[in-house]
This record gives C-alpha cells, structure tokens and sequence, in this order.
C-alpha cells in the first residue's frame, strides 16, 4: 500500500542551501597577539601571514608590537556583515 506523493518538487526547497550560501560571506580574521599578552581580532589585511610582526596598535597598551598568531576564516549572514566588520574594526 503505497501512497506515493505526487507533489511536483518545490524549487524553492532545493533552493535553500544554495540561498543560504549565497546570504553569507566568508571574512578573513588575523588575530593578533601583544607582548602585553593582549590578544585581539581585525579584519585580514592583505599581505597578513601566520607570525607576521604586524604594526596594529594593541587597543590595550597602546604598542605596536603585535604579531600574528591566528587567520581564520567566518561565515557571516551578509545582513550582518557591515555590523561584524564594524566591531572588528572597533577592536582593532
Ligand atoms: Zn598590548
């Protein structure tokens, strides 16, 4: 007894992930770390690398004596995005 669906596909469902995928984009992170022993997040600049002494002010002690230690990568709803890169700015 079987009842089969005879439901057309709905393109719509088969169009979520794709859609998902679509609403969010990928942003680089460099977290870097202060002799201070401050770590924090900005937004990866272009000619970042692992261990790279980089020249961002630490937002604790004021220094520019950071390095690299972190690159990563984030998924990011793309209605939030201009709200994340601003709050990673505000740490940098
Ligand atoms: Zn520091």
């Amino acid at each position: 007894m079987s009842e089969e669906p005879q439901l057309p596909p709905i393109p719509a469902i088969g169009g979520l992930d794709k859609k998902e995928r679509k609403r969010k984009k990928a942003v680089k992170i460099s977290t870097l770390h202060c002799k201070c022993g401050e770590n924090f997040q900005r937004e990866f600049a272009v000619g970042d690398f692992l261990y790279k002494e980089s020249d961002d002010k630490c937002q604790k002690c004021g220094k520019t004596q950071t390095t690299i230690v972190e690159i990563y990568q984030e998924n990011v709803p793309r209605n939030e995005l201009s709200m994340f890169i601003r709050n990673l700015n505000k740490n940098a």
